[in-house]
Protein backbone atom coordinates (compact mmCIF):
# COMPACT_ATOMS: atom_id res chain seq x y z
CA UNK A 1 0.00 0.00 0.00
CA UNK A 2 2.31 2.42 1.08
CA UNK A 3 2.87 6.24 -0.36
CA UNK A 4 1.03 7.45 -3.67
CA UNK A 5 3.01 10.83 -4.13
CA UNK A 6 6.35 9.50 -6.66
CA UNK A 7 2.97 8.04 -8.45
CA UNK A 8 0.79 11.18 -8.26
CA UNK A 9 4.33 13.65 -9.16
CA UNK A 10 4.56 11.35 -11.76
CA UNK A 11 1.26 11.87 -13.44
CA UNK A 12 1.54 15.39 -12.66
CA UNK A 13 4.45 15.96 -14.85
CA UNK A 14 2.97 13.96 -17.68
CA UNK A 15 -0.29 15.90 -17.50
CA UNK A 16 1.58 19.13 -17.93
CA UNK A 17 3.49 17.80 -20.74
CA UNK A 18 0.61 18.57 -22.63
CA UNK A 19 0.42 15.20 -24.08
CA UNK A 20 -3.24 14.09 -23.08
CA UNK A 21 -4.69 17.75 -24.70
CA UNK A 22 -4.26 16.80 -27.75
CA UNK A 23 -7.51 14.86 -29.06
CA UNK A 24 -5.83 12.44 -31.36
CA UNK A 25 -3.89 10.97 -28.28
CA UNK A 26 -7.20 11.06 -26.73
CA UNK A 27 -9.25 9.02 -29.32
CA UNK A 28 -6.41 6.90 -29.40
CA UNK A 29 -6.33 6.15 -25.79
CA UNK A 30 -10.27 5.30 -26.40
CA UNK A 31 -9.47 2.57 -29.00
CA UNK A 32 -6.86 1.17 -26.88
CA UNK A 33 -9.55 0.76 -24.12
CA UNK A 34 -11.69 -1.01 -26.47
CA UNK A 35 -8.80 -3.21 -27.93
CA UNK A 36 -7.67 -3.81 -24.61
CA UNK A 37 -11.22 -5.03 -23.22
CA UNK A 38 -12.00 -6.79 -26.39
CA UNK A 39 -8.63 -8.76 -26.03
CA UNK A 40 -9.47 -9.60 -22.67
CA UNK A 41 -12.93 -10.40 -22.60
CA UNK A 42 -13.08 -13.81 -22.09
CA UNK A 43 -10.21 -13.44 -18.82
CA UNK A 44 -12.77 -10.08 -17.69
CA UNK A 45 -15.81 -12.95 -18.16
CA UNK A 46 -14.16 -16.06 -15.86
CA UNK A 47 -13.08 -13.63 -13.19
CA UNK A 48 -16.65 -11.99 -13.05
CA UNK A 49 -17.99 -16.15 -12.53
CA UNK A 50 -15.61 -16.76 -9.77
CA UNK A 51 -16.17 -13.30 -8.07
CA UNK A 52 -19.84 -12.98 -8.16
CA UNK A 53 -20.95 -16.13 -10.19
CA UNK A 54 -22.20 -13.63 -13.01
CA UNK A 55 -23.46 -15.32 -15.96
CA UNK A 56 -21.79 -14.58 -19.20
CA UNK A 57 -25.22 -13.31 -20.30
CA UNK A 58 -24.82 -10.72 -17.40
CA UNK A 59 -21.12 -10.04 -17.78
CA UNK A 60 -21.70 -9.38 -21.05
CA UNK A 61 -25.02 -6.73 -21.33
CA UNK A 62 -24.27 -5.14 -17.68
CA UNK A 63 -20.27 -4.40 -17.13
CA UNK A 64 -18.28 -5.31 -20.61
CA UNK A 65 -20.93 -4.53 -23.89
CA UNK A 66 -21.96 -1.32 -22.05
CA UNK A 67 -18.91 0.00 -21.98
CA UNK A 68 -17.82 -0.94 -24.96
CA UNK A 69 -20.57 0.76 -26.44
CA UNK A 70 -20.13 3.60 -23.94
CA UNK A 71 -16.27 4.12 -25.29
CA UNK A 72 -18.09 4.11 -29.15
CA UNK A 73 -20.54 6.98 -28.51
CA UNK A 74 -17.64 8.90 -26.99
CA UNK A 75 -15.30 8.13 -30.01
CA UNK A 76 -17.86 9.73 -32.17
CA UNK A 77 -18.36 12.84 -30.32
CA UNK A 78 -15.26 14.00 -28.66
CA UNK A 79 -13.90 16.06 -31.52
CA UNK A 80 -16.80 18.20 -31.51
CA UNK A 81 -17.70 18.39 -27.77
CA UNK A 82 -13.91 19.12 -26.81
CA UNK A 83 -14.19 22.13 -29.25
CA UNK A 84 -14.44 25.83 -27.59
CA UNK A 85 -18.04 27.02 -27.95
CA UNK A 86 -18.69 30.23 -29.04
CA UNK A 87 -21.50 31.77 -26.72
CA UNK A 88 -23.89 34.60 -26.84
CA UNK A 89 -22.89 37.82 -25.12
CA UNK A 90 -24.81 40.58 -23.54
CA UNK A 91 -25.16 43.97 -25.05
CA UNK A 92 -23.15 45.40 -22.18
CA UNK A 93 -20.28 43.69 -23.59
CA UNK A 94 -20.89 44.83 -27.15
CA UNK A 95 -17.44 44.66 -29.18
CA UNK A 96 -16.52 41.48 -27.24
CA UNK A 97 -17.36 37.83 -27.90
CA UNK A 98 -17.56 34.80 -26.03
CA UNK A 99 -16.65 31.13 -25.63
CA UNK A 100 -16.50 28.15 -23.74
CA UNK A 101 -13.52 26.48 -23.32
CA UNK A 102 -13.44 22.63 -22.09
CA UNK A 103 -10.31 21.50 -20.24
CA UNK A 104 -8.98 18.67 -18.47
CA UNK A 105 -8.71 19.16 -14.58
CA UNK A 106 -5.28 17.12 -14.42
CA UNK A 107 -4.72 13.74 -12.33
CA UNK A 108 -8.29 12.18 -11.44
CA UNK A 109 -8.92 9.31 -8.60
CA UNK A 110 -11.92 7.01 -9.51
CA UNK A 111 -12.48 4.63 -6.68
CA UNK A 112 -15.04 1.97 -7.71
CA UNK A 113 -16.95 -0.37 -5.55
CA UNK A 114 -17.92 -4.29 -6.02
CA UNK A 115 -20.95 -4.93 -7.67
CA UNK A 116 -20.78 -4.59 -11.36
CA UNK A 117 -16.57 -4.09 -10.86
CA UNK A 118 -15.55 -4.02 -14.30
CA UNK A 119 -18.27 -1.48 -15.58
CA UNK A 120 -17.84 0.60 -12.57
CA UNK A 121 -13.72 1.30 -12.64
CA UNK A 122 -14.28 1.78 -16.15
CA UNK A 123 -17.36 3.93 -17.35
CA UNK A 124 -15.56 6.77 -15.52
CA UNK A 125 -12.27 5.76 -16.88
CA UNK A 126 -13.31 6.72 -20.45
CA UNK A 127 -14.72 9.95 -19.32
CA UNK A 128 -11.55 11.11 -17.72
CA UNK A 129 -9.89 10.19 -20.83
CA UNK A 130 -11.91 11.39 -23.12
CA UNK A 131 -11.61 14.89 -20.97
CA UNK A 132 -8.00 14.94 -21.70
CA UNK A 133 -7.07 13.76 -17.90
CA UNK A 134 -4.61 11.37 -16.44
CA UNK A 135 -6.16 8.72 -14.29
CA UNK A 136 -5.74 6.32 -10.39
CA UNK A 137 -8.38 3.91 -10.14
CA UNK A 138 -8.66 2.10 -7.02
CA UNK A 139 -11.07 -0.89 -7.85
CA UNK A 140 -13.01 -3.16 -5.10
CA UNK A 141 -10.84 -5.59 -2.88
CA UNK A 142 -14.23 -7.69 -2.64
CA UNK A 143 -14.03 -8.84 -6.58
CA UNK A 144 -10.07 -9.47 -6.52
CA UNK A 145 -10.34 -11.78 -9.54
CA UNK A 146 -12.07 -9.18 -11.39
CA UNK A 147 -9.70 -5.64 -10.31
CA UNK A 148 -6.14 -8.55 -10.79
CA UNK A 149 -7.76 -8.91 -14.89
CA UNK A 150 -8.56 -4.94 -14.95
CA UNK A 151 -5.15 -4.00 -13.18
CA UNK A 152 -3.25 -6.10 -15.36
CA UNK A 153 -5.34 -5.17 -18.98
CA UNK A 154 -4.64 -1.33 -17.96
CA UNK A 155 -0.95 -2.36 -17.17
CA UNK A 156 -0.59 -3.88 -20.72
CA UNK A 157 -2.21 -0.89 -22.54
CA UNK A 158 -1.40 2.41 -20.89
CA UNK A 159 1.52 4.02 -18.89
CA UNK A 160 1.35 4.09 -15.71
CA UNK A 161 2.18 8.08 -15.48
CA UNK A 162 -0.97 8.45 -17.75
CA UNK A 163 -3.63 5.58 -16.16
CA UNK A 164 -2.88 3.38 -13.36
CA UNK A 165 -4.77 0.75 -11.11
CA UNK A 166 -3.92 0.39 -7.53
CA UNK A 167 -5.20 -2.88 -5.68
CA UNK A 168 -6.12 -2.69 -2.00
CA UNK A 169 -8.69 -1.54 0.52
CA UNK A 170 -9.81 0.56 3.30
CA UNK A 171 -6.06 1.14 4.20
CA UNK A 172 -5.02 1.74 -0.07
CA UNK A 173 -8.26 4.35 -0.31
CA UNK A 174 -6.91 6.12 2.52
CA UNK A 175 -3.20 6.62 1.80
CA UNK A 176 -4.54 7.79 -2.06
CA UNK A 177 -6.77 10.17 -0.70
CA UNK A 178 -3.99 11.60 1.62
CA UNK A 179 -2.79 13.49 -1.82
CA UNK A 180 -3.92 15.96 -3.84
CA UNK A 181 -5.84 15.05 -6.93
CA UNK A 182 -7.63 17.32 -9.26
CA UNK A 183 -10.92 15.54 -9.05
CA UNK A 184 -12.64 12.63 -7.67
CA UNK A 185 -14.78 10.20 -8.90
CA UNK A 186 -16.46 7.87 -6.33
CA UNK A 187 -18.66 4.85 -6.26
CA UNK A 188 -20.27 3.42 -3.81
CA UNK A 189 -21.96 3.56 -0.36
CA UNK A 190 -22.89 7.26 1.55
CA UNK A 191 -21.13 6.38 4.48
CA UNK A 192 -18.12 6.22 2.77
CA UNK A 193 -19.36 8.70 0.01
CA UNK A 194 -19.22 11.33 3.24
CA UNK A 195 -15.44 10.64 4.00
CA UNK A 196 -14.52 11.06 0.43
CA UNK A 197 -16.11 14.35 0.50
CA UNK A 198 -14.19 15.24 3.89
CA UNK A 199 -11.23 14.58 2.23
CA UNK A 200 -11.41 15.71 -0.93
CA UNK A 201 -12.29 18.77 1.01
CA UNK A 202 -8.88 19.53 2.54
CA UNK A 203 -7.53 20.22 -0.71
CA UNK A 204 -11.02 22.08 -2.11
CA UNK A 205 -11.57 19.07 -4.27
CA UNK A 206 -14.14 18.72 -6.51
CA UNK A 207 -15.59 15.15 -6.36
CA UNK A 208 -18.54 13.05 -8.34
CA UNK A 209 -20.28 10.82 -5.84
CA UNK A 210 -22.31 8.20 -7.00
CA UNK A 211 -23.97 6.49 -4.20
CA UNK A 212 -27.01 4.55 -3.57
CA UNK A 213 -30.27 4.16 -1.14
CA UNK A 214 -33.88 3.08 -1.22
CA UNK A 215 -35.15 3.19 -4.96
CA UNK A 216 -39.00 2.90 -4.70
CA UNK A 217 -40.46 1.41 -7.39
CA UNK A 218 -44.97 2.24 -7.53
CA UNK A 219 -47.42 0.00 -9.45
CA UNK A 220 -50.41 2.01 -10.00
CA UNK A 221 -53.73 0.35 -10.54
CA UNK A 222 -54.04 1.10 -14.21
CA UNK A 223 -50.32 -0.53 -14.65
CA UNK A 224 -49.70 -3.42 -17.46
CA UNK A 225 -49.87 -5.57 -14.83
CA UNK A 226 -48.20 -8.88 -16.47
CA UNK A 227 -45.20 -6.35 -18.35
CA UNK A 228 -44.90 -4.17 -14.93
CA UNK A 229 -44.00 -7.84 -12.71
CA UNK A 230 -41.75 -8.63 -15.85
CA UNK A 231 -39.56 -5.80 -16.04
CA UNK A 232 -39.71 -5.20 -12.10
CA UNK A 233 -38.47 -8.81 -11.48
CA UNK A 234 -35.46 -8.44 -13.95
CA UNK A 235 -34.26 -5.07 -12.22
CA UNK A 236 -34.80 -6.43 -8.92
CA UNK A 237 -32.98 -9.85 -9.54
CA UNK A 238 -30.20 -9.26 -12.08
CA UNK A 239 -27.15 -9.17 -10.05
CA UNK A 240 -29.06 -10.95 -7.24
CA UNK A 241 -30.26 -7.72 -6.62
CA UNK A 242 -26.68 -6.08 -5.94
CA UNK A 243 -27.24 -3.00 -7.90
CA UNK A 244 -27.38 0.16 -6.62
CA UNK A 245 -30.41 1.34 -9.27
CA UNK A 246 -32.73 -1.79 -8.38
CA UNK A 247 -36.34 -1.24 -7.34
CA UNK A 248 -35.62 -1.38 -3.28
CA UNK A 249 -39.10 -1.91 -2.36
CA UNK A 250 -42.17 -1.74 -4.14
CA UNK A 251 -45.94 0.28 -3.64
CA UNK A 252 -48.62 -1.49 -4.86
CA UNK A 253 -51.79 -0.40 -5.56
CA UNK A 254 -54.21 -2.53 -2.85
CA UNK A 255 -56.53 -2.90 -6.15
CA UNK A 256 -54.55 -4.60 -7.82
CA UNK A 257 -51.96 -5.63 -5.09
CA UNK A 258 -53.13 -10.40 -5.47
CA UNK A 259 -52.98 -10.04 -9.28
CA UNK A 260 -50.03 -8.27 -9.10
CA UNK A 261 -47.98 -10.17 -7.05
CA UNK A 262 -49.22 -13.49 -8.53
CA UNK A 263 -47.77 -12.09 -11.93
CA UNK A 264 -44.39 -11.18 -10.46
CA UNK A 265 -44.05 -14.75 -8.79
CA UNK A 266 -44.61 -16.47 -12.50
CA UNK A 267 -42.01 -13.72 -13.99
CA UNK A 268 -39.21 -14.80 -11.13
CA UNK A 269 -40.13 -18.52 -12.39
CA UNK A 270 -39.80 -17.37 -15.83
CA UNK A 271 -36.89 -16.14 -15.70
CA UNK A 272 -34.71 -17.50 -12.86
CA UNK A 273 -36.68 -21.34 -12.85
CA UNK A 274 -38.18 -22.88 -10.54
CA UNK A 275 -35.18 -23.43 -8.40
CA UNK A 276 -33.04 -20.36 -8.24
CA UNK A 277 -30.07 -22.03 -5.92
CA UNK A 278 -29.69 -24.60 -8.30
CA UNK A 279 -29.32 -22.11 -11.08
CA UNK A 280 -25.93 -21.68 -11.95
CA UNK A 281 -26.15 -18.76 -13.69
CA UNK A 282 -27.85 -16.76 -10.53
CA UNK A 283 -25.02 -14.08 -9.03
CA UNK A 284 -23.88 -15.28 -5.59
CA UNK A 285 -23.98 -12.51 -2.46
CA UNK A 286 -20.59 -11.36 -2.78
CA UNK A 287 -19.38 -12.59 0.94
CA UNK A 288 -20.66 -14.24 3.94
CA UNK A 289 -20.99 -11.07 6.03
CA UNK A 290 -23.39 -9.35 3.20
CA UNK A 291 -25.11 -12.59 3.19
CA UNK A 292 -25.88 -12.75 7.06
CA UNK A 293 -26.73 -9.01 6.77
CA UNK A 294 -29.06 -10.14 3.83
CA UNK A 295 -30.49 -13.29 5.69
CA UNK A 296 -31.30 -11.21 8.73
CA UNK A 297 -34.38 -9.26 6.61
CA UNK A 298 -35.76 -12.14 5.89
CA UNK A 299 -37.24 -12.50 9.93
CA UNK A 300 -39.54 -9.43 8.70
CA UNK A 301 -42.73 -9.72 7.79
CA UNK A 302 -44.40 -12.77 5.74
CA UNK A 303 -42.61 -14.25 3.07
CA UNK A 304 -45.20 -14.92 -0.44
CA UNK A 305 -42.17 -16.17 -2.55
CA UNK A 306 -38.94 -17.36 -2.07
CA UNK A 307 -36.90 -17.18 0.88
CA UNK A 308 -34.75 -20.42 0.32
CA UNK A 309 -31.15 -19.87 0.87
CA UNK A 310 -27.61 -21.11 0.71
CA UNK A 311 -24.30 -19.91 2.93
CA UNK A 312 -21.91 -22.31 1.78
CA UNK A 313 -22.53 -20.77 -1.78
CA UNK A 314 -23.66 -17.27 -0.57
CA UNK A 315 -26.85 -17.68 -2.68
CA UNK A 316 -30.22 -16.18 -1.44
CA UNK A 317 -33.42 -16.90 -3.84
CA UNK A 318 -35.47 -14.35 -4.84
CA UNK A 319 -37.63 -13.53 -2.07
CA UNK A 320 -40.84 -11.08 -2.27
CA UNK A 321 -41.82 -9.78 1.68
CA UNK A 322 -45.17 -8.41 3.16
CA UNK A 323 -46.45 -7.59 6.01
CA UNK A 324 -43.71 -4.64 6.05
CA UNK A 325 -43.67 -1.37 7.73
CA UNK A 326 -41.19 1.86 7.51
CA UNK A 327 -40.43 0.65 11.03
CA UNK A 328 -38.73 -2.59 9.75
CA UNK A 329 -34.69 -2.90 9.68
CA UNK A 330 -35.09 -3.46 5.90
CA UNK A 331 -36.86 -0.51 5.17
CA UNK A 332 -34.40 1.69 7.11
CA UNK A 333 -31.12 0.87 4.96
CA UNK A 334 -30.31 0.22 0.98
CA UNK A 335 -31.30 -3.80 1.04
CA UNK A 336 -28.60 -4.31 -1.84
CA UNK A 337 -29.86 -8.14 -2.36
CA UNK A 338 -32.38 -10.15 -3.51
CA UNK A 339 -35.27 -9.22 -1.20
CA UNK A 340 -38.64 -7.34 -2.32
CA UNK A 341 -40.51 -6.03 0.32
CA UNK A 342 -44.18 -5.15 -0.42
CA UNK A 343 -46.15 -1.84 0.42
CA UNK A 344 -49.23 -1.65 -0.24
CA UNK A 345 -51.37 2.04 -0.76
CA UNK A 346 -55.11 3.26 -1.93
CA UNK A 347 -54.28 7.25 -2.31
CA UNK A 348 -50.99 7.71 -4.47
CA UNK A 349 -50.24 11.01 -2.51
CA UNK A 350 -49.72 9.28 0.47
CA UNK A 351 -46.73 7.59 -1.40
CA UNK A 352 -45.51 10.62 -2.92
CA UNK A 353 -45.56 11.97 1.16
CA UNK A 354 -44.25 8.96 2.12
CA UNK A 355 -41.27 8.88 -0.01
CA UNK A 356 -40.39 12.90 0.69
CA UNK A 357 -39.75 11.68 4.26
CA UNK A 358 -37.14 9.67 3.35
CA UNK A 359 -33.71 10.78 1.78
CA UNK A 360 -33.73 11.18 -1.84
CA UNK A 361 -34.01 7.92 -3.78
CA UNK A 362 -31.14 7.26 -6.57
CA UNK A 363 -33.97 5.78 -8.62
CA UNK A 364 -37.68 6.15 -8.74
CA UNK A 365 -40.00 3.90 -10.90
CA UNK A 366 -43.92 3.85 -11.77
CA UNK A 367 -45.57 1.66 -13.53
CA UNK A 368 -48.80 3.39 -15.09
CA UNK A 369 -50.42 4.82 -17.99
CA UNK A 370 -52.00 7.51 -17.38
CA UNK A 371 -49.58 10.68 -17.80
CA UNK A 372 -51.10 13.18 -14.90
CA UNK A 373 -49.98 10.82 -12.65
CA UNK A 374 -46.80 10.76 -13.87
CA UNK A 375 -45.94 14.19 -14.00
CA UNK A 376 -47.27 14.31 -10.23
CA UNK A 377 -44.75 11.81 -9.21
CA UNK A 378 -41.68 13.47 -11.25
CA UNK A 379 -42.18 16.48 -10.35
CA UNK A 380 -43.36 16.26 -7.08
CA UNK A 381 -40.18 13.75 -5.68
CA UNK A 382 -36.89 14.80 -5.66
CA UNK A 383 -34.63 11.26 -7.10
CA UNK A 384 -31.62 10.77 -9.19
CA UNK A 385 -33.29 9.24 -12.20
CA UNK A 386 -35.97 6.93 -13.17
CA UNK A 387 -38.26 5.04 -15.78
CA UNK A 388 -41.90 5.23 -16.21
CA UNK A 389 -43.25 1.65 -17.01
CA UNK A 390 -39.70 -0.02 -16.99
CA UNK A 391 -36.90 -0.28 -14.58
CA UNK A 392 -33.17 0.45 -14.85
CA UNK A 393 -32.94 0.84 -18.28
CA UNK A 394 -32.36 4.82 -17.91
CA UNK A 395 -28.87 4.28 -16.41
CA UNK A 396 -28.00 2.69 -20.28
CA UNK A 397 -28.56 6.01 -22.44
CA UNK A 398 -25.71 7.67 -22.79
CA UNK A 399 -28.09 10.52 -23.67
CA UNK A 400 -29.44 10.51 -19.77
CA UNK A 401 -26.68 12.08 -17.72
CA UNK A 402 -26.88 9.64 -14.46
CA UNK A 403 -26.43 10.08 -10.74
CA UNK A 404 -28.14 11.01 -7.78
CA UNK A 405 -29.43 13.92 -5.82
CA UNK A 406 -29.32 14.84 -1.72
CA UNK A 407 -27.58 12.05 0.14
CA UNK A 408 -27.90 9.41 -3.18
CA UNK A 409 -24.85 11.17 -4.99
CA UNK A 410 -23.40 14.75 -6.16
CA UNK A 411 -22.89 15.19 -10.25
CA UNK A 412 -23.50 12.78 -13.00
CA UNK A 413 -21.90 10.90 -16.04
CA UNK A 414 -22.20 8.74 -19.53
CA UNK A 415 -21.70 10.11 -22.32
CA UNK A 416 -21.65 13.66 -22.57
CA UNK A 417 -22.36 13.83 -19.02
CA UNK A 418 -19.33 12.20 -18.51
CA UNK A 419 -16.90 14.36 -20.74
CA UNK A 420 -18.92 17.12 -19.11
CA UNK A 421 -18.03 15.82 -15.52
CA UNK A 422 -14.16 15.46 -16.14
CA UNK A 423 -14.08 18.52 -17.70
CA UNK A 424 -13.57 22.23 -16.46
CA UNK A 425 -15.51 24.79 -18.43
CA UNK A 426 -13.39 27.56 -18.96
CA UNK A 427 -15.51 30.88 -19.64
CA UNK A 428 -13.48 33.32 -22.19
CA UNK A 429 -14.22 36.91 -23.31
CA UNK A 430 -12.56 38.16 -25.94
CA UNK A 431 -12.91 41.83 -25.86
CA UNK A 432 -11.96 44.69 -28.54
CA UNK A 433 -9.41 46.80 -28.65
CA UNK A 434 -11.00 48.90 -31.67
CA UNK A 435 -13.02 51.15 -28.54
CA UNK A 436 -13.34 51.20 -25.48
CA UNK A 437 -17.10 51.96 -23.64
CA UNK A 438 -16.79 54.54 -20.65
CA UNK A 439 -19.35 53.28 -18.68
CA UNK A 440 -17.75 50.54 -16.39
CA UNK A 441 -15.11 53.37 -15.41
CA UNK A 442 -15.63 56.05 -12.22
CA UNK A 443 -16.49 59.58 -13.58
CA UNK A 444 -17.51 58.36 -17.07
CA UNK A 445 -17.62 60.67 -19.79
CA UNK A 446 -21.05 60.50 -22.20
CA UNK A 447 -20.06 58.82 -25.31
CA UNK A 448 -17.94 56.22 -27.24
CA UNK A 449 -13.78 56.42 -27.00
CA UNK A 450 -12.93 55.77 -30.64
CA UNK A 451 -9.12 54.58 -30.32
P1 LIG B 1 -18.28 0.93 -0.32
O1 LIG B 1 -18.61 2.36 -0.09
O2 LIG B 1 -18.14 0.05 0.86
O3 LIG B 1 -16.90 0.78 -1.13
C1 LIG B 1 -16.65 1.46 -2.34
C2 LIG B 1 -15.15 1.70 -2.48
O4 LIG B 1 -14.71 2.51 -1.40
C3 LIG B 1 -14.29 0.42 -2.46
O5 LIG B 1 -13.28 0.55 -3.43
C4 LIG B 1 -13.70 0.43 -1.05
O6 LIG B 1 -12.42 -0.15 -0.99
C5 LIG B 1 -13.61 1.91 -0.72
N1 LIG B 1 -13.76 2.18 0.72
C6 LIG B 1 -14.50 1.47 1.62
N2 LIG B 1 -14.42 2.02 2.84
C7 LIG B 1 -13.61 3.11 2.72
C8 LIG B 1 -13.15 4.10 3.64
N3 LIG B 1 -13.47 4.06 4.92
N4 LIG B 1 -12.33 5.08 3.16
C9 LIG B 1 -11.99 5.14 1.87
N5 LIG B 1 -12.40 4.21 0.95
C10 LIG B 1 -13.20 3.22 1.36
O7 LIG B 1 -19.39 0.41 -1.34
P2 LIG B 1 -19.59 -1.06 -1.89
O8 LIG B 1 -20.08 -1.93 -0.78
O9 LIG B 1 -18.41 -1.49 -2.67
O10 LIG B 1 -20.80 -0.82 -2.92
C11 LIG B 1 -22.12 -0.82 -2.54
C12 LIG B 1 -22.69 0.57 -2.45
O11 LIG B 1 -22.38 1.30 -3.62
C13 LIG B 1 -24.21 0.59 -2.38
O12 LIG B 1 -24.63 1.57 -1.45
C14 LIG B 1 -24.65 1.00 -3.77
O13 LIG B 1 -25.91 1.61 -3.86
C15 LIG B 1 -23.56 1.92 -4.16
N6 LIG B 1 -23.44 1.97 -5.60
C16 LIG B 1 -23.76 3.11 -6.25
C17 LIG B 1 -23.69 3.16 -7.63
C18 LIG B 1 -24.05 4.39 -8.40
O14 LIG B 1 -23.72 4.42 -9.57
N7 LIG B 1 -24.69 5.38 -7.81
C19 LIG B 1 -23.25 2.04 -8.33
C20 LIG B 1 -22.91 0.89 -7.62
C21 LIG B 1 -23.00 0.86 -6.26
Amino acid sequence: MGNFKTLVDKQNKFFHSGTTKSISYRLAALQKLRNGIKAHEKQLMDALKADLNKSEFESYTSEIGIVLEEIRFIQKHLRSWSKPKRVKTPITHVGSKSYIYPEPYGVVLIIAPWNYPFQLAVAPLIGAIASGNCAIIKPSELTPKTSAVFGNMIGEIFSEEYVSVVQGGIETSEALLAEKFDYIFFTGSVSVGKIIMEAAAKHVTPVTLELGGKSPCIVHEDADIKLAAKRIAWGKFMNAGQTCVAPDYLYVHKNIRDVFLHQLGLAIRELYGEKPLKNPNFTHIVSKRHFQRLESFLQDGEIIFGGEKDEENLVIEPTVVMNITWNDPIMMDEIFGPILPVLEYQKLSNVIEGIQQHPNPLALYLFTKNEQLQDEVITGISFGGGCINDTVYHLASPYLPFGGVGSSGVGAYHGKGSFDTFSHHKSILKQTTRFDLPFRYPNMKNGLNII
